[in-house]
């Protein structure tokens, strides 16, 4: 256990929750409830969330008042983010979810071991802190960050260690998203297994 006042999972720092449209990667368009936990110390230099990196900043919630919140919408689908939610037993939330019949989806660095039961799972390596334990080999997706060509190959290194079933995303860094989607659309008519994920949920102006 982490951090011990999180009573191992009883308890975690939520930074926000809220329901919205998934915006990126597989699940693109579904209506779901967002849970975003605070805590990061993974540091990407664009990170969109950066405010979640602090986790004292965000008061230790009871999950059942995390999933009170979550069943009052008709989507039942839940995206648990952050920050990086591995840093936190998700074992416990995960059970409550499920008990209220919920899909559960994970957006994930990998940077901490895994834990919690997934419907899906996005994994989005990073450089700063990779993958930790066999987490590529359970990825249902692996959506890798573009920011330059350099990243390609970071790309590439990740789908080596993937599963065959594991889908592949490659998605423009949203502030160099000029510069990058000529490149990865050339990229991906050249290497089909790829395919393209656009930040959708910004050019949507939604959350
Ligand atoms: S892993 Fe995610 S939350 Fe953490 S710094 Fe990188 S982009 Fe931000």
């Amino acid at each position: 256990m982490r951090i011990p006042e999180l009573n191992n999972g009883d308890l975690l720092p939520l930074a926000e929750s809220f329901y919205t449209i998934q915006g990126e990667g597989y699940n693109t368009g579904k209506a779901a409830f967002f849970i975003r936990l605070g805590g990061c110390d993974v540091g990407c230099s664009w990170c969109d969330a950066k405010e979640t990196w602090n986790p004292a900043l965000y008061p230790p919630t009871p999950i059942e008042n995390i999933v009170n919140e979550a069943v009052k919408y008709k989507a039942k689908s839940i995206v648990i983010t952050g920050g990086e939610p591995l840093t936190y037993p998700l074992d416990k939330l995960c059970k409550l979810l499920k008990k209220e019949r919920m899909q559960i989806f994970l957006e994930t660095s990998g940077s901490y071991p895994l834990s919690g039961i997934f419907d899906w799972i996005c994994l989005s390596p990073k450089k700063r802190k990779p993958p930790v334990g066999d987490i590529h080999q359970i990825a249902s997706e692996l959506k890798v960050i573009i920011e330059k060509e350099e990243d390609l190959i970071w790309a590439e290194e990740n789908r080596a260690k993937a599963a065959k079933s594991t889908l592949l995303y490659l998605q423009p860094e949203w502030s160099r998203r000029a510069e990058m989607v000529p490149l990865i659309v050339e990229y991906v008519k050249n290497n089909p297994a790829w395919s393209i994920s656009l930040q959708t949920h910004k050019y949507m102006n939604i959350p």
